[in-house]
């Protein structure tokens, strides 16, 4: 099927909730991807931080394999390993002391919801049900975390929304006075992905770590896409030397299937009970196989390797003339620029060959993490030449 039929039918069935590039990409390589016409793309996005180590990984694949051919589902009413392998594997890695399994951040973010309120719930009776989040965060697109992200722009068409949101300044000032008596916990991204790849600032994230356990008030993070690999430690928290109290990933997890995660730490471990929560899908035993794989791999080596290509990027970045300034860790990258704007450098680089995203006015590269030198210096140079031209 050549392009422009491709995008005709897309269009007349599929609702009208993306804005696609003009390419359809069918196969390919760790990060070297191929569309239908057979033109070749240098990969700085990896489907939005989701294929950890790039498309057609031998090791993934057999992993998924192995578990396709025993057995691809049994519901959450009987006992499937890969799910405690899984689990297994995030609490020793991370310190958590139990997990829950979704299919996505949202639902992920969704079992941090529910735990935070029912934790308060059990302890302190009704009333202490308020979430303070951030401004210019991103939480996902059910109605709750839509509720919980703090942009305006998110909150056009869909009210009303779940009551007890409170949307605070990145500062402790900012938080002292958004915290009420009702407040129950605090939800952050240590890295803002989706508006602009903002790290936050290490003293404020010790600070709130430490305000938070003083007044019992949980410390949500949301590594969704800060996880996995993707900032050069297995989680961001572990950067920011904070344990937070509940834990949310995604994207990455599984390398490329749906999966999403919800870590309890000390506090929140006994909270859910038989009934008060669960999912048809999650903890998919073809989806834990391959985040099993994933995480196998992400040892100390790998991560430190993300580590060095992430600075040689970085440093061959900041040298593009036309670039502001880079943000970010690891392999989760901001770039603002001086003059060119985000969208059109991104529609450029496509038509050379190389995918990158953007985050409100900047770009956003997020490679998969197994990138090789050679592709990564290639999508240096196709990034030089359009934002210098
Ligand atoms: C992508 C993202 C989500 C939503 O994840 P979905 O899998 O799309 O539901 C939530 N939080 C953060 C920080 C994200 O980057």
């Amino acid at each position: 099927m050549d392009f422009q039929t491709i995008k005709e039918e897309d269009a007349s069935y599929l609702a009208g909730t993306y804005r696609r590039f003009p390419v359809a990409l069918v196969s390919g390589k760790g990060a070297t991807l191929t569309d239908e016409a057979g033109k070749k793309y240098i990969d700085f996005g990896s489907g939005i931080a989701v294929n950890t180590f790039g498309v057609n990984d031998e090791v993934w694949k057999e992993a998924v394999i192995r578990q396709l051919n025993a057995i691809q589902h049994a519901s959450n009413l009987y006992y499937t390993l890969p799910q405690i392998r899984l689990a297994e594997l995030l609490t020793k890695r991370t310190g958590a002391k139990k997990v829950f399994f979704g299919n996505s951040g949202a639902e992920a973010n969704e079992c941090a919801i529910k735990v935070a309120r029912k934790y308060s719930f059990d302890k302190y009776g009704e009333g202490r049900y308020e979430i303070v989040t951030l401004k210019k965060s991103f939480h996902g697109r059910t109605i709750a975390t839509l509720s919980a992200t703090g942009q305006e722009g998110f909150h056009r068409y869909f009210g009303p929304f779940v009551e007890g949101f409170v949307y605070a300044d990145p500062t402790m000032k900012g938080i002292r006075s958004a915290v009420t008596e009702k407040t129950c916990a605090v939800m952050v991204e240590l890295i803002q992905g989706e508006s602009g790849v903002n790290a936050l600032d290490g003293e404020f994230v010790q600070l709130l770590a430490g305000f938070c356990k003083e007044r019992d008030i949980l410390l949500i993070v949301d590594e969704v896409q800060t996880g996995n690999g993707r900032t050069g430690r297995l989680y961001a928290h572990q950067y920011y030397g904070v344990t937070p109290d509940i834990m949310t990933t995604a994207k990455g997890l599984a390398g490329g299937l749906p999966l999403g995660a919800c870590l309890l730490f000390d506090k929140t471990a006994e909270t859910l009970t038989p009934g008060t929560h669960g999912s048809t899908f999650g903890g998919n035993p073809i989806a834990c196989a391959g985040a099993v794989s994933v995480l196998e791999r992400l040892d100390e080596n790998l991560l430190l390797e993300v580590q060095g290509k992430s600075a040689y990027l970085k440093t061959h970045l900041s040298r593009i003339r036309g670039v502001e300034e880079v943000t970010g860790l690891g392999f989760m990258i901001g770039l603002s620029l001086k003059e060119k704007k985000a969208s059109e450098v991104a529609t450029k680089c496509l038509e050379k060959g190389l995918l990158v995203l953007t985050a409100h006015d900047k770009l956003r590269l997020l490679p998969p993490l197994n990138i090789t030198k050679d592709e990564i210096d290639e999508g240096l140079k196709l990034l030089n030449e359009v934002i210098e031209a």
